[in-house]
């Protein structure tokens, strides 16, 4: 297989040390007793990431598990839960909620801007009767960034509980889940902490975890269960065996991050971004995005004229650059450069937006200035 220059949204590029320790020799993960201390430990070190107290667990299965573990372990029939939308990921919240039997109410926002917490609030004053509210951080598809730092307190005050989606944010973007009163927010290995897809991991509050205690049915699922973890330490026993080489490889990823300093990490991914954003409209493209850019993803418009498709093909096929189209509502509508993570480095963003312009340029879109310099001169 020849391996591309992956500049996606997520899965991302991983680190050699990260590869590494995945090829580690390892032990029976379910009945050898160091693993416990191994699991809680890198739980921890999750913990210091998301600046929190509160439980965190790592689950085996992608982002989408999270998700879907986060909703069937909370809702029950006829529940009813918010469901934040501004977007593909922030829409598709509600099938799960549907699935495990709860109706979901949406908040609709704009989904060129980030939701405005004004308008949130003047909608919570007329109905507030929630069990929990659904968020999307970053979502992927258009990169707006919602501000969960005034959205889960503004839920909280209302008494719901708040379930983030930051597949697509942390690592990239600050999250502090105790200063901010989140109760269950959930990340995937493959996007800004650049270890290979496979793992989710959650952090759930007291608040969440009583909410799942106090249901008067039982949890409709084994897998997507976050009780059958609560008690794993104590009782050593995994509902499952957990994919122990995943892990070991998630654990360094973290102090690969953790070691950078956090601050450091998101300061790298606003410079990267808002230099990014500057050289791209310097150029005469069009972002997506009118209000609230993630730093993790840059979303531009398709030129009139050009096949999103043709252009990326053009691009992984005579230089092996890998960037994204999109979906749903936005397919063949924009093209996106995931620098998250590890991709989120200035000689690779820089590389992909020559790139890029070479790709245009074929295709007959004359570009005034050399938008990798461009993106250069911003730093
Ligand atoms: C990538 C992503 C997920 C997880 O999707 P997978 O298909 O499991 O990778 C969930 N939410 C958001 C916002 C994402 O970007």
């Amino acid at each position: 297989m020849k391996v591309p220059y992956i500049m996606t949204p997520g899965p991302t590029q991983v680190r050699e040390n990260v590869r590494m320790a995945r090829a580690l020799e390892t032990t029976n993960p379910d009945l050898d007793l160091q693993f416990y201390d191994f699991y809680k430990e890198t739980c921890e070190k999750i913990g210091e990431f998301l600046k929190t107290k509160n439980e965190v667990r790592i689950l085996s299965g992608e982002g989408i598990l999270g998700l879907e573990a986060a909703c069937a372990s909370l809702t029950e029939k006829g529940d009813r839960v918010l469901v934040i939308d501004n977007g593909i990921f922030g829409e598709g919240f509600a099938d799960f909620v549907n699935i495990y039997g709860g109706e979901a109410v949406f908040f609709k926002g704009d989904r060129k801007k980030k939701i405005d917490e004004a308008e949130l609030k003047q909608f919570l004053d007329k109905d507030r009767d929630f069990k929990y509210a659904t968020v999307v951080h970053c979502d992927t598809p258009s990169g707006v960034l919602n501000d969960i730092s005034k959205i889960c307190p503004l839920l909280k005050e209302y008494g719901i509980i708040t379930v983030v989606d930051s597949v697509a944010a942390m690592g990239g973007e600050d999250v502090r889940v105790d200063d901010w009163r989140i109760d269950i927010v959930l990340g995937g290995s493959q996007k800004c902490v650049s270890a290979p897809p496979g793992l989710t991991f959650l952090s759930i509050s007291e608040d969440a975890f009583k909410a799942m205690e106090s249901r008067k049915t039982p949890i409709a699922s084994f897998y997507c269960s976050l009780l059958a973890w609560k008690n794993y330490y104590e009782d050593k026993w995994f509902p499952y065996t957990p994919p122990i080489s995943d892990i070991i490889g998630l654990r360094v990823a973290f102090d690969n991050i953790l070691k950078e300093g956090l601050d450091n990490v998101y300061k790298r991914h606003e410079k990267i971004a808002k230099s990014a954003r500057k050289a791209i409209q310097s150029a005469g493209l069009k972002l997506y995005i009118k209000k609230g850019f993630s730093n993790t993803v840059t979303v531009i418009e398709v030129p009139e004229g050009i096949d999103d498709k043709l252009l990326r093909d053009y691009m992984l096929k005579e230089y092996n650059v890998f960037i994204a189209g999109s979906f749903g509502y936005l397919g063949g509508k924009v093209i996106r450069i995931g620098h998250m993570g590890e991709n989120a480095r200035e000689d690779k963003v820089s590389y992909t937006l020559f790139v890029l312009q070479r790709a245009l340029e074929h295709f007959g879109v004359n570009i005034e200035v050399n938008l990798s310099q461009e993106f250069l001169n911003k730093f």
